[in-house]
């Protein structure tokens, strides 16, 4: 069949010019949806009807793309999570962006595979690297990978740990007997839960991870640290690597990086660090300090759709020594071995990094974004959610009803109402209740965490549209539905 005949088939659009008028419409339809978001409801339950729509079968014949536009209109884009709404606090997430949205569009375009080859987008994802490189401090040598989220760089600095200190060839003999339980990652009690996934992943159980108690402020306790290191050598365990968490999902504590780093080099330890949620805050003058001796890690994970605000996927992870990434990876069959020259050139191709062949060009919105707004213009909107985070502790602290419940760490305040003479049951079942509101009235959405057995309302201020104004009237609706909760508490009671 030649291409002329009337009924030749692609996946193209029948009619470009009516394609087009629909994209552009949709184009003028998504600018408004983000610069009108604050009008929107942050959130909402999907009611039954809508609910419905999502169990129709698979569509067999076509539709006018006009049409499936409609269906996503009515049933997707009004019922959004909220992530790009300035008052949008619950999980540690960003808030996404244009030029994101820019890059990601022109990424589905192009539609290269990052698996390797000799392309442009292969080398945008080079300088990508390297400027993160540049942003924490490692040097040029070092690797690193584009990868789907602070999961997969943990699993895969994770992965290159375990490969490079369980000291013999384990990607050909998988875990001998004589290793198999005792390899031991040690890191705090706050570790974020993927890195134990990892480490199940890895084959080395979750019992391989020790954690460690922290201090008051919720950073690892370092004498306890060193204690259990030599008792797990007393016992015959070899101890591999230690988890820094610069930036703990609950309170947004920072560990003491350099003394990690110390223990670690005098241990002969890998030094990962969990830098998913403060590591980007290196271009914020209010942090900096904060993570000094995070470039002195083995490998860092971070991600860029929490802080940095990229449209989801978009993380890294950066070690400092390229052989031992490679050698975790690396295996390479003949349908990809390379050439000197023409397309299946190049040196490193990122397979040989990671464990995706196909790869998305992630890249381009990361490329597109930090061109555009520059490393100093994402530090400012860090440090405002720094400032933020203390501004929302001062009107806590302002207020006699209301208690902060932990020790204010990066943008993360957990608080909660407290009117006293109430057990900590009742307190508990009030914020919780007080929380629920929030998101049910669409006032806002925080989080929440339970710290020493107090539920606390947990905002984490990772946003680039919310205002001081935003937790002003945050902190009046938790007082007057703690108000009137605590009311009909009391009241039940006899
Ligand atoms: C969010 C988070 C992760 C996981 O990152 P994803 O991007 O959600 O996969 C890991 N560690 C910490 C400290 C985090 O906050």
């Amino acid at each position: 069949m030649n291409k002329e005949s009337a009924n030749f088939e692609t996946l193209d659009p029948e009619d470009w010019e009516r394609s087009k008028k629909l994209m552009h419409q949709m184009v003028d339809d998504a600018f408004d949806y983000v610069a009108n978001v604050r009008e929107r409801k942050i959130w909402q339950q999907m009611p039954e009807e809508i609910l419905a729509g999502f169990e129709t079968s698979v569509p067999k014949k076509p539709s006018r793309a006009e049409d499936v536009y409609k269906d996503l209109s009515k049933q997707v884009l009004p019922y959004n999570m909220g992530t790009i709404h300035p008052r949008f606090w619950p999980w540690y997430m960003g808030a996404g962006t244009i030029s994101g949205v820019m890059g990601d569009f022109w990424a589905s375009i192009m539609n290269p595979n990052l698996g390797g080859a000799n392309h442009a987008p292969h080398k945008v994802e080079e300088q990508v690297i390297n400027w993160l490189k540049e942003i924490m401090g490692f040097p040029k040598t070092a690797s690193g990978l584009l990868v789907s989220g602070g999961s997969m760089a943990n699993f895969t600095g994770l992965a290159i740990a375990r490969n490079f200190k369980s000291g013999y060839d384990i990607r050909k003999e998988g875990l001998r007997p004589d290793n198999a339980g005792k390899m031991v990652v040690y890191a705090s009690t706050e570790i974020h839960s993927c890195n134990q996934k990892a480490l199940e992943l890895l084959g080395m159980g979750a019992k391989s991870l020790h954690k460690i108690p922290v201090k008051k402020d919720y950073t690892i306790d370092l004498e306890a640290l060193q204690i259990q290191i030599k008792n797990d050598k007393d016992a015959g365990l070899k101890p591999i690597c230690i988890i820094g968490t610069s930036g703990t999902v609950n309170t947004g504590a920072i560990d003491p990086l350099n003394e990690l780093a110390d223990i670690c080099e005098s241990e002969n330890l890998w030094f990962h660090v969990d830098g998913a949620i403060g590591a980007v805050a290196l271009l914020a003058d209010n942090v900096r300090e904060q993570l000094a001796g995070i470039e002195r890690a083995d490998s860092v994970a971070l991600d860029l759709h929490k802080w940095l605000h990229m449209p989801f996927e978009a993380a890294g992870v950066l070690v400092k020594n390229q052989e031992v990434h490679k050698n975790t990876f690396s295996l390479i069959p003949e349908y990809l071995e390379k050439n000197t020259r023409g397309i299946a050139s190049g040196e490193n191709w990122f397979s040989e990094y990671g464990l995706q062949l196909s790869r998305r060009f992630r890249a381009l919105k990361i490329w597109m974004s930090l061109k555009e707004h520059g490393t100093e213009k994402f530090g400012r909107m860090i440090a405002r959610n720094v400032e933020q985070a203390k501004c929302l502790g001062r009107l806590v602290d302002d207020s006699d009803d209301l208690e902060l419940v932990a020790p204010i760490g990066l943008d993360i305040v957990c608080f909660r109402y407290n009117p006293r003479g109430m057990t900590m049951e009742q307190l508990n079942a009030i914020n919780k209740e007080i929380k629920l509101q929030l998101e049910e009235k669409a006032i806002a959405l925080p989080g929440y965490t339970t710290l020493n057995g107090l539920y606390c309302i947990r905002v984490a201020i990772a946003n680039h549209r919310c205002t001081n104004e935003d937790f002003d009237e945050l902190i009046a609706k938790v007082l007057e539905f703690g108000v009137a909760i605590a009311s009909a508490t009391r009241v039940e009671q006899p």
